[in-house]
């Protein structure tokens, strides 16, 4: 009786409640590996790992589950390297930051998750906030809130004064001095520290700013902020953790500093020259793009009111920047993986950095890779996700019609599993 106890918990426990095998027939199928769509397809499902992907629809057992999206295309959980889920930009942003507690934003931190889950984003790189991030990534885990998995990086690490320094731009008794607990360093012991105290926190993955940026009160948007020894101290203390390094980076002196140290993407990269995109391509870095940021922030620099005056220069110098940009990086061959900077735009319209993508030459099919295949690479957890394959864990999201032919249909993700388990199931049924 107790070892059935036992096996009874542990089958509820298991992410697929219904049955512990399914087949999902796929109208389409985009694996995240093949540069072309297959179609009539099954991918056959023991719980929550992908036990084949055959031709053909293969017809359930009794004991299986069928799903059946023969309507639709079935593609990757997608996967979004670049987003803030601890907030959303508002007007009353800079004020949040007297009049909220931590758990006055982890409650809202968990309906931005939600969103983001239920738009097709099965997996995410939280790229800063105050370290509620790492809270929520581990509600998400043990099944408390509903949400992608997250990767994420806690609190950001940046100079004194710098894009990421917490204090920016308060009144003399509250600037202070953060220091590296807080992510603000001066000098590469300081640096080492800071990456330690991610590590001892629970982040998963690095990010500086390794530039000024838009959206902090302060005057400078993208000069560089890092000398090149304490980048040196951050790359070599990541690669002691094991993290994945990310440089927030707008001017060019930055950028290519951050790219020498040997960080492993690049974001926002707003101007990035023909010299920096060699050195990427010789050294491997990833361009995660945030198109969809630059939009939003020069949209909102143009409402009265919207950001605190210093910032509103910076935005409309560099928002329209940056899908230029992503075009030259992308003709180039830079590799790019799909990022959006969520947050500073609402949650769930993560969607629309496909269209700003594909707008200046990216094919259909690359922009989907971009953020299946390419950013689990980026992740170091391309064994597990990013490709529907035989092995791989259950991500797996669908949408109604063909985004090959029609990319806007991204808007509209159908169907959601992570890890088996489907959060979302709004297809049009088969006649
Ligand atoms: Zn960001």
């Amino acid at each position: 009786m107790k070892k059935l106890g036992l096996l009874f918990t542990v089958l509820l426990g298991s992410s697929c409640l219904f049955a512990q095998k399914t087949i999902i027939h796929c109208g389409k199928l985009i694996d995240g590996s093949s540069d072309k769509a297959m179609k009539e397809m099954s991918i056959l499902l023991d719980s929550n790992k992908i036990l084949d992907v055959k031709k053909g629809y293969v017809m359930p057992e009794a004991d299986e589950q069928l799903i059946d999206l023969s309507g639709q295309t079935v593609m990757p959980g997608l996967m979004d390297m670049h987003v803030h889920l601890e907030g959303e930009f508002s007007p009353s942003h800079y004020m949040d930051r007297f009049v909220l507690d931590d758990i006055d934003v982890a409650f809202r931190s968990t309906v931005y998750a939600k969103k983001t889950l239920m738009t097709g984003f099965t997996t995410v790189r939280d790229l800063g906030g105050s370290g509620v991030n790492i809270a929520l990534r581990k509600a998400i885990d043990g099944g408390w809130v509903e949400g992608p998995r997250v990767y994420t990086a806690g609190k950001s690490i940046a100079t004194t004064g710098g894009h990421a320094d917490p204090t920016n731009g308060m009144r003399r008794t509250l600037r202070g001095n953060p220091g590296p607990k807080e992510g603000v360093i001066n000098g590469a012991d300081e640096a080492k520290e800071a990456i330690r105290h991610r590590y001892k926190n629970g982040a998963d993955v690095i990010k500086i700013t390794a530039t000024g940026g838009v959206l902090s009160v302060a005057k400078d948007g993208k000069g560089a902020q890092f000398t090149d020894e304490e980048l040196k101290a951050i790359v070599e203390t990541a690669a002691d953790y094991n993290f994945v390094t990310a440089a927030h980076a707008h001017g060019a002196e930055g950028m290519k500093r951050a790219v020498n140290a040997g960080i492993h993407s690049i974001e926002h990269g707003t101007e990035m020259t023909e010299e920096i995109m060699e050195l990427m391509i010789e050294k491997g870095t990833y361009y995660v793009p945030t198109i969809t940021a630059g939009k939003a922030v020069t949209e909102n620099a143009k409402k009265a009111g919207f950001y605190p005056g210093v910032i509103v220069p910076k935005a409309l110098e560099i928002g329209p920047k940056i899908q230029g940009t992503f075009s030259r990086a992308y003709k180039k061959g830079v590799k790019i993986a799909f990022g959006t900077d969520a947050g500073v735009f609402p949650h769930g319209e993560n969607w629309k950095e496909f269209i700003y993508m594909t707008e200046v030459g990216m094919s259909p099919m690359e922009a989907i890779q971009s953020a299946t295949k390419t950013a689990s690479e980026l992740l170091g957890i391309s064994k597990e996700v990013g490709t529907i394959q035989k092995g791989k864990l259950a991500d797996i999201v669908a949408v109604d019609g063909d985004p090959l032919e029609n990319i806007e249909v991204m808007e509209k993700v159908v169907f959601v599993m992570k890890d088996g388990k489907v959060y979302k199931s709004e297809y049009a049924k088969p006649q």
